[in-house]
């Protein structure tokens, strides 16, 4: 991937020089540029909105979400994904429309579903038979007849890290589509009064850069949907068909356009609808990581350096972890410059490490890097999607601010976490003081 470099040999990002966005906002931080979330959204209205009728997109929130996010999912004509209580509450804060939200999530509590249909939610994504009667019950308490989706998990499973698979039969995730499961849920929506049931939802998993997970799915899916109208009547209305399109996080990884898994879903929906004459449903897509992830970079400055002789070098940047968990928790690959030095060439391998108490907090390893020393600036790169959102107070690290880059204006959208933050919500029993 190539990068830009400023005529001082400085790595430049959302047109901004990022050693000048260090000495302003300090490190670790996390730079987001808005131009390529914007880009990325142009991609998905060109490619499948505009492209296709009656389909949506939805921007997984659990991604990275906070109100300028959502500001801009708003604004970019997309829906919005979100899995708790806490991201609708920031939804609803942020002003976001309320009936262009999808309530997700394996085990909503009574009270998010209370706030979730008094609030018109557009869809809540059932995961299971009991939380589809939480959500009559409620709605019947609340005069209403919330519109909801079944979460499937349709028995696929896919190629990437086992963490993030969701789709395959042995999941935390939806109602089987084996052993009639499905038209049981489907039946009891059905004589309940107070839901309305549109159709299914799946998610097959993350970072996938093969389609034929998403295509066995839908093609899946689609037999549910003709039986389901065969044997009970019902009209699947909505397909749903989450997202997990993979990104570039290294040389690793080979994306392809979106339109490869659009398009292929797309094909397979319209060939099923034809085979079994039915009419074809409202498409939905879902991805999170493919919005924002390259849209994202971390900056830390590297502290102390350590030479083992004959074994490697470490580097150890000021964050780590708490900021990142992904190396350690799915063994995720980054890639980084050194942002002061973007020009140089790279000399020696090192390694990079973070500043917590676990030997597992290791970001890079064995990256290619210029001569370095303390004080050094580094740019992890495509960290936008699962890190601030991710993120911990792991070893009191306060979390890093957020700065929104554009054509070389910078903002924060996020503020740095203080040590009173850290304290903040703690109270010492009166026997102990
Ligand atoms: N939809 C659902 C239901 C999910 O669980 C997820 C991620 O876990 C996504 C969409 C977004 O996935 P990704 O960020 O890989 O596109």
């Amino acid at each position: 991937m190539t990068i830009k470099v400023s005529d001082n040999g400085n790595y430049v990002f959302g047109g901004v020089d990022t050693v000048e966005l260090v000495k302003e906002y300090n490190t670790p931080l996390y730079v987001v540029s808005e131009e390529v979330i914007n880009e990325k959204c142009k991609k998905i209205r060109d490619t499948f909105l505009y492209k296709y009728d009656n389909v949506k997109a939805a921007y997984a929130s659990k991604a990275f979400l906070n109100l300028a996010m959502c500001k801009i999912v708003e604004r970019e004509g997309l829906c919005l994904d979100v899995v708790s209580g806490g991201e609708l509450y920031t939804a609803i804060c942020a002003g976001f429309p309320m009936e262009k939200i999808f309530f997700h999530g394996n085990n909503k509590s009574i009270d998010e579903l209370e706030l979730a249909i008094s609030k018109d939610v557009g869809r809540i994504v059932v995961d299971n038979l009991y939380e589809l009667k939480l959500v009559n019950d409620i709605g019947k308490k609340m005069e209403k007849k919330p519109k909801v989706l079944y979460r499937v998990s349709p028995g696929v499973d896919s190629k990437t890290h086992k963490y993030v698979v969701t789709g395959q039969k042995d999941s935390k995730f939806g109602i089987p589509i084996v052993e009639d499961k499905i038209f049981e849920a489907i039946k009891i929506g059905m004589e309940y009064e107070n839901v309305e049931v549109l159709g299914l939802h799946f998610h097959v998993g993350s970072q996938i850069f093969d389609n034929e997970s998403h295509i066995k799915a839908v093609d899946k899916v689609m037999g549910i949907i003709k039986t389901a109208k065969e044997s009970l009547g019902f009209v699947t209305r909505e397909l749903n068909t989450g997202g997990g399109y993979g990104i570039y996080y290294t040389e690793d990884d080979t994306p392809k356009p979106l339109s490869y898994f659009t398009d292929s879903i797309m094909e397979t929906v319209y060939q099923k609808c034809r085979e079994f004459e039915l009419s074809v449903p409202t498409v939905i897509i879902e991805p999170g990581r493919w919005i924002i992830g390259e849209a994202g970079i971390t900056l830390y400055t590297i502290g102390s350096i350590k030479e083992i002789p004959g074994i490697r070098t470490y580097a150890a940047v000021d964050g780590g972890l708490p900021d990142n968990p992904r190396p350690a928790l799915y063994g995720s690959k980054y890639d980084a410059v050194v942002a002061n030095k973007a020009d140089e060439d790279a000399v020696q391998t090192v390694t990079i490490a973070g500043k917590c108490c676990e030997s597992g907090d290791i970001l890079i390893w064995d990256l290619k890097v210029p001569e370095i020393e303390p004080g050094d600036i580094l740019a992890v790169r495509s960290t936008g999607a699962y890190n601030y959102s991710m993120a911990s107070n792991y070893n009191k690290l306060p979390r890093p601010a957020v700065v929104l880059v554009n054509e070389g204006r910078a903002e924060v959208i996020v503020q740095r976490e203080t040590y009173e933050d850290l304290v903040g919500r703690y109270h010492i029993p009166e026997h102990l003081r």
